[in-house]
């Protein structure tokens, strides 16, 4: 499939005439066609099993009918109002995209991706609190535009020019491969996969991340006046790192005393996808002032928010703030349906009860084979982090990553990559996927491995 006149002319226009920088999956891309709920299919016709959602973008299914039926009838009513009229559309949204929050998170600014969602809350957090100083955690990734450029905290995104002017990272609370480790030496690694979270007191290094945060705090930032700190619930392009349950709850309460608001970027992490609750920091015992939110929420279509309290969202009414297809009556009708599809299709038990069955199935891999250092995660939102071998944590090479990950495709089944050292197959579906998904999965899956090691 990776000859012929359609594959050969793609190839040579994104040569020639797209972005030289795209990410592009694969030693031999993908030519998609189509997709349907899980499934990718290619331009052979070829089936895929979607792990990656489309980069997690996929929360309900691709082209959920529910969904395409939505945004149809609102294509044959009206494309696009900016928000200087009134529109139902925006405001039955709004009023019930809210309702999934919790405390005093009720007013929702509408735009079209995940950086915009984090620029406006950099922006909002330090006309609010009046402070510069914004933190976000080593190895994080929240967003490519010049702003949110500064919060992402590695190099493979980066560009020699100014940028993170404000922002100060603090060290990764990464419980496998941090610098102070965590559950190195804890017996229940092994039990982990049926554990639905990272356990207070398995990570025994917990107050040693903190204490560098309040280190940053004290030492890089004039006192008192941090802006505001920045955290997934799991990381995502950060290779599926779950912090020790405490952290955050420790970190945002260290904030706030410093005159900073908290900000959970919940881009991948939302919606249900951890399977215990709709938001990922509800899992953490937090209320954040600022959640932002992309990707899953338009399940493929542009739509991303920002949702803060009324006192905050109050500070950018000192000015006029406009944003052309924020909103737009499209996206929101999007939003909706995947809010009602979400309810009806219990998407998120899903999660949590086909998740905790892959992360337990996975678990049989890490035990089984040397090079399958760690499996973790909540609900659909799992990581694989491959070593070279379990004593070293050394990270596996990109030659080997690279074939696994390639022979996986070929056998029906597209994993994500990511992490730090890059070495973390990354699981995060349409959160439709069935048992009988995973079971697949884990026999190609073995099937790869066992070649790989012979
Ligand atoms: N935050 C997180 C956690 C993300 O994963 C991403 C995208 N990978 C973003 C923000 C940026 O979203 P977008 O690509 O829509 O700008």
């Amino acid at each position: 499939p990776y000859s012929g006149p359609e594959y050969d002319h793609v190839r040579k226009v994104r040569g020639d005439n797209l972005n030289p920088a795209l990410v592009t999956h694969f030693k031999k891309p993908l030519l998609i066609h189509s997709g349907h709920m899980q499934w990718l299919f290619d331009h052979t016709g070829k089936r895929y099993l979607d792990l990656f959602g489309g980069i997690v973008t996929v929360s309900v299914g691709h082209c959920h009918p529910k969904v395409v039926a939505a945004v149809t009838d609102q294509m044959n009513k009206l494309w696009h109002t900016t928000n200087i009229y009134l529109h139902p559309k925006i405001h039955e949204y709004a009023e019930r995209l809210t309702k999934t929050l919790p405390g005093d998170l009720k007013v929702v600014y509408f735009v079209n991706s995940g950086s915009e969602a984090n620029d406006l809350a950099m922006l909002m957090a330090r006309l609010y609190t009046g402070n510069f100083d914004i933190i976000s955690l080593r190895n994080a990734y929240h967003g490519a535009s010049p702003y949110t450029l500064g919060l992402t905290a590695h190099g493979t995104w980066k560009y020699n020019i100014a940028n993170g002017f404000g922002v100060h990272h603090a060290s990764n609370p990464d419980p496998y491969q941090g610098i102070w480790g965590g559950y190195r030496d804890s017996p229940v690694q092994s039990t982990r996969a049926n554990e639905s979270t990272v356990v207070d007191g398995v990570c025994s290094s917990s107050e040693k991340y903190i204490g560098q945060l309040e280190e940053v705090i004290k030492y890089s930032i004039p006192k008192g006046k941090v802006a505001a700190f920045f955290a997934e619930s799991i990381q995502g392009v950060g290779g599926g790192v779950q912090f020790p349950l405490g952290y955050l709850k420790k970190a945002f309460d260290l904030v706030r005393a410093n005159g900073g608001v908290c900000i959970s970027d919940e881009v991948q992490s939302g919606f249900g996808r951890t399977g215990e609750h709709f938001w990922g920091f509800e899992g953490h015992g937090v209320v954040p002032d600022m959640v932002t939110m992309a990707k899953g929420m338009g399940n493929g279509f542009p739509l991303a928010a920002v949702v803060t309290t009324p006192a905050i969202a109050q500070t950018m009414s000192h000015a006029l703030h406009f944003n052309t297809f924020g909103g737009n009556p499209m996206a929101s009708a999007v939003g909706l349906s995947v809010l009602e599809t979400l309810e009806e299709d219990k998407t998120q038990e899903n999660c949590r009860v086909v998740g905790t069955y892959f992360l337990q199935e996975l678990a049989k891999l890490r035990d089984e084979y040397p090079i399958v250092g760690d499996v973790r995660g909540k609900g659909l939102m799992i990581a694989m982090e491959m070593v070279l071998d379990k004593d070293s944590r050394t990270p596996l090479d990109a030659t080997t990553m690279m074939e696994i990950w390639d022979s996986c495709k070929e056998h029906g089944v597209i994993l994500g990559r990511g992490g730090f050292y890059g070495n973390v197959f990354r699981i995060k579906p349409p959160m439709c996927i069935t048992q009988a998904d995973v079971d697949f999965t884990v026999s190609v899956l073995r099937h790869v491995l066992e070649q790989t090691i012979n």
